[in-house]
């Protein structure tokens, strides 16, 4: 027999049962960006290899290692988005979304990352995200961080540490690139092959290492933070007085550069301890340059993005006391005459209830199974229709969650109880 063709390793099916999770996560967070004047964009999963290549950079850890990039039947080298905000900048471009005005952003979907499998690391994950353009100033940057910050509000997340740095400009990061391979170089025996390689190509990216063994020699290196210019300086201060006077904690971690390359002056990462080495929830920044590079007219630019599987790995440790939609009732059919007339009734309370969720049992079976299904579905109330409902003229209403006694309703009394439910 043929072996059965398996989900490809890493990539992972969101089944019924953790759909909820995933849509309350969803609906909350949309909920708060809806209420900050951020609209949802939709790009392609699929763009052209250059685009990331200009954007992300190709000394990073994604483009020299992490894109499911494969030639397009024509030839072009295309690759599944492994980020969303090259194709925002991408689209805005196309569209002339950026010229004299101000966007604000949000995007959700898939990502695509041929990393490590590991608890919160996979190779299909999903980002929700937002961008705002043509906008230079601290309060933007601000923005941002509240918005991140009141989603753990509206999800009920505690815990989370947020963390702030600066990158400076690009001209600021130069003179620091120097002296950081500087002080690296005279290390050099301490460096692990991947950061001797990178102290060439892209020194900041070696303050990113994950390698523990390095971690002293990071903790020593010059900081950028001390190397800033009068306008970097006055942006980060006016940041943090503003996160100060809101009452967001925060601490500052001068190591914090970001895996890609176009972010300048404002990075920031949500990290919590409870998900192990996998441990930033949201990361986002200021990206300058970005526009420009993607060939727009200069446009100053800030965003975030959140892994949304290590939100949801969160949500699951509280999943019980989170009141997540299940039906309201399911309705038991017994003998023929109740088959034929319950999914009229069903129709009718639909009709008359819209925001009911209702499940109306098919295929027949016994009271005991018919109840069993009731009770699985986390349904509140049973309705019965039996013979002796019938022959009375009512539903039965019977409590699966409380102690309540069974009570017998006509259908407008029903529909009286039901709305007094909703
Ligand atoms: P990391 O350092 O964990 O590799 P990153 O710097 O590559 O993260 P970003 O590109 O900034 O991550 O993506 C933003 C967020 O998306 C991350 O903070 C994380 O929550 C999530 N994320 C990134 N890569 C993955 C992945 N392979 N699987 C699951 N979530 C991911
Ligand atoms: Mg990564």
């Amino acid at each position: 027999m043929a072996k059965n063709i398996q989900a490809i390793r890493g990539m992972h099916d969101i089944l019924p049962d953790q759909s909820r999770l995933w849509q309350f996560l969803e609906d909350r967070v949309r909920g708060v960006l809806d209420g900050y004047g951020y609209r949802e964009i939709r790009t392609p999963v699929l763009e052209q290899t250059d685009l990331f290549k200009r954007s992300i950079g190709e000394v990073t850890d994604i483009v020299e290692k992490e894109m499911y990039s494969f030639p397009d039947r024509n030839g072009d080298s295309l690759t599944l988005r492994p980020e969303c905000t090259a194709g925002c900048v991408r689209a805005g471009i196309e569209h002339g979304l950026f010229h004299n005005q101000t966007q604000r952003v949000w995007y959700r979907g898939a990502m695509f990352r041929h990393e490590r499998p590991q608890k919160g690391r996979y190779r299909q994950f999903h980002q929700i995200g937002a961008e705002a353009f043509g906008l230079d100033g601290p309060d933007i940057d601000l923005e941002m961080i509240f918005i991140t910050s009141r989603f753990w509000r509206e999800l009920g997340l505690d815990g989370l540490e947020l963390q702030l740095n600066t990158l400076g400009t690009s001209q600021e990061r130069a003179i620091y690139r120097q002296e950081l391979a500087a002080y690296l170089s005279q290390h050099e025996s301490t460096l692990d092959d991947e950061s001797r390689r990178r102290l060439q190509t892209n020194p900041l990216r070696i303050l990113d290492s994950k390698n523990p063994e390095m971690k002293d020699l990071i903790e020593g290196a010059p900081a950028l933070l001390d190397n800033l210019g009068g306008e970097s300086r006055a942006h980060f201060e006016a940041l943090c007085g503003g996160l100060d006077t809101a009452g967001v904690s925060y601490v500052v971690n001068p190591r914090l550069v970001r895996g890609l390359d176009y972010y300048a002056r404002t990075v920031f990462e949500w990290v919590t301890n409870r998900l192990g080495a996998q441990g930033t929830v949201c990361a986002g920044g200021r990206y300058d340059g970005l526009v420009e590079q993607l060939g727009g007219r200069p446009t100053p630019a800030v965003g975030f993005a959140m892994g949304v599987e290590r939100l949801i790995s969160l949500l699951e440790e509280r999943q019980s006391e989170l009141q997540l939609a299940s039906p309201h009732a399911y309705i038991v059919l017994m003998g023929d005459e109740a088959q034929a007339k319950g999914p009229v009734l069903a129709e009718r309370l639909r009709d008359e209830l819209p925001s009911l969720r209702l499940i109306s049992h098919c295929g027949g079976g016994s009271f005991k199974s018919q109840f069993k299904k009731a009770d699985k579905s986390g349904a509140h109330y049973a309705l019965v229709l039996g013979d002796n409902e019938l022959a009375k003229g009512v539903v039965s209403v019977k409590f699966l969650r409380t102690a309540d006694e069974q009570q017998e309703y006509d259908q407008r009394a029903l529909i009286g109880f039901l709305r007094s439910k909703l």
